[in-house]
């Protein structure tokens, strides 16, 4: 074959695998990350904006949908492997189970939680009860205990997520601005200060003890982000939220909101397709895929964690460095050993596990999915290191099955907190997860992909902008915020 012939199979070769994806007079949008980040901003993106010639792109490096909300199969069982709860007052996720027609569940707000020292159980809530007349005096008793251990603490506690939580709701209403970087968003809502200091700080400020610091909080600082009362005060905010009452998730598993949303917003799916270049080649970017494909966007938004990844920019791009935190979940269907907590039954464990801050102590909390019988039970066990074969021995007297998922979790938070830039390179190139330092959770992600999809349509053409609802967008109806907040 000549050499022109070589030639002509190669251009032919190229064309094919370049997709230029910008239509004639419209934009194309690639959204890098198919999780909740990446899935709200193109669902935001499309219903704010309604132009036919605004397309979507979706890139996603695995399989299937939805990032870090991950379900993982258990001994013929299915459990969130990855973000599972979700907190009465998110109302994004909330608004997409509605407009999506997905189940909620509750997640069981009487559970039977212990706190773990290494050496025996510090305290203790009751076991539950099936009779309702029981149940509700259990969890009066509950509350009587609780406050024998920790007073008026917990009402401080109390107060100090919930004047958060009002803060963060000031997200949703119809007044909040479009904003450049996540300083100015947190700023806005009163939230900046938080993330300026440590929580074990912040709770001492408010008045809070030292035992209800080292205990409780500490606790749910293990379990939410795998971290201590060092954690920025708005990140250890938000996970004492995860710990209220009325928490729920979606039936089936919450990646169903991230599939449902790509697809409500005729996105172009592309699974499998590995980001790994993004390139400014000035009008448009040209992204490089690890399997030798290439894409033209007007616009570029990165809906993932850049931390622990290898994708190049060109011209190169500056963000603060940024640790993330490792989250060992390992899934258990077995029995625990009540030897290993001093125990003589199995009865006496706690359903919720969870741990103090202690040298040395191999998980940071242990809790019960499903009961089969007292003898065969599906566990979640998290822990900041790999749970290898001889310690799950020690612990679990008998083991059926181990699945084990090592997360890139969520950053290791460090007050005062550095917030990398929305607009990575001041065109039209952006970042979801920016916003992941003040806080990592699905609804956070969210609200960040919203305020994205804003910043893109309020700085593109106003032919792009759907005039009748404007790139001011629909914010959440003030009537459930009313009603909810009763
Ligand atoms: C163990 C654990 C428990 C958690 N518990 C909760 C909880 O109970 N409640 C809660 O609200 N939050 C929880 N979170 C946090 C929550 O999961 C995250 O904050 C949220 O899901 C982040 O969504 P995201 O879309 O920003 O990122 P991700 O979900 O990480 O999505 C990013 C996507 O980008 C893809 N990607 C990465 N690089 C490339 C590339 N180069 N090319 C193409 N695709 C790429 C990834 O595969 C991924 O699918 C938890 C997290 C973990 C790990």
């Amino acid at each position: 074959m000549g050499m022109e012939k070589w030639g002509l199979l190669f251009s032919l070769f190229l064309s094919l695998t370049s997709f230029s994806l910008i239509t004639a007079s419209g934009h194309r949008v690639c959204i890098i990350g198919s999780g909740i980040g990446g899935s709200s901003a193109a669902h935001f993106l499309k219903s704010y904006s309604l132009s036919p010639s605004l397309e979507i792109s979706v890139f996603e490096r695995r399989e299937k949908v939805g990032g870090r909300m991950a379900t993982v199969e258990l001994a013929g069982d299915t459990f969130e492997a990855g973000a599972s709860i979700l907190h009465p007052k998110n109302y994004h996720a909330l608004n997409f189970t509605e407009l999506l027609g997905l189940g909620r569940r509750g997640d069981n707000d009487d559970s039977w939680f212990g706190v773990w020292d290494g050496k025996g159980f510090v305290f203790k809530t009751m076991p539950p009860c099936q009779w309702v007349v029981l149940k509700k005096l259990a969890s009066f008793f509950n509350s009587l205990l609780m406050f024998g251990r920790y007073g008026f603490s917990l009402l401080r506690m109390q107060s100090f997520t919930l004047s958060a939580v009002a803060n963060f709701l000031k997200y949703y209403e119809d007044s909040r601005p479009i904003f450049e970087s996540v300083e100015e968003m947190l700023k806005w809502a009163g939230l900046y200060g938080l993330t300026t200091q440590p929580l074990q700080v912040e709770l001492e400020q408010a008045g809070l003890s030292d035992r209800l610091i080292s205990e409780l909080v500490t606790v749910i600082m293990r379990i939410n982000y795998g971290q201590d009362v060092n954690i920025s005060g708005m990140a250890g905010a938000v996970s004492l939220a995860g710990s209220d009452s009325g928490l729920w998730a979606v039936e089936g598993g919450n990646w169903q909101m991230a599939a449902g949303l790509i697809d409500r917003s005729n996105a172009s799916l592309f699974l499998q397709e590995e980001i790994m270049s993004i390139s400014n080649l000035g009008d448009y970017y040209e992204l490089n895929s690890t399997k030798g494909n290439s894409y033209h966007c007007n616009i570029t938004v990165v809906a993932t964690p850049l931390d622990e990844l290898n994708i190049s920019f060109s011209p190169p791009i500056s963000i603060p460095k940024r640790k993330l935190q490792h989250t060992h979940a390992t899934f258990v269907r077995g029995v625990l050993n009540p030897g290993y907590f001093g125990l003589k039954s199995i009865s006496e464990i706690p359903n919720l596990v969870g741990t103090v801050e202690v040298p040395d102590l191999p998980f940071s909390s242990i809790s019960v999915l499903k009961e089969y019988s007292n003898e065969d039970k599906a566990y979640k066990v998290f822990s900041r290191v790999p749970m290898n074969d001889d310690l799950l021995d020690l612990i679990f007297s008998v083991r059926k099955e181990v699945v084990r998922i090592n997360w890139a979790a969520y950053p290791h938070y460090e007050a005062p907190e550095i917030f990398a830039p929305i607009i990575l390179d001041q065109l039209h190139l952006y970042y979801i997860n920016s916003f992941e330092n003040a806080a990592s959770t699905m609804e956070t992600s969210a609200v960040a992909a919203e305020n994205v999809a804003r910043l893109i349509l309020s700085r593109l053409s106003s032919s792009l902008i759907n005039e009748s609802k404007g790139y001011v967008g629909t914010s959440i109806s003030q009537e459930r915020m009313h009603v909810d907040d009763l």
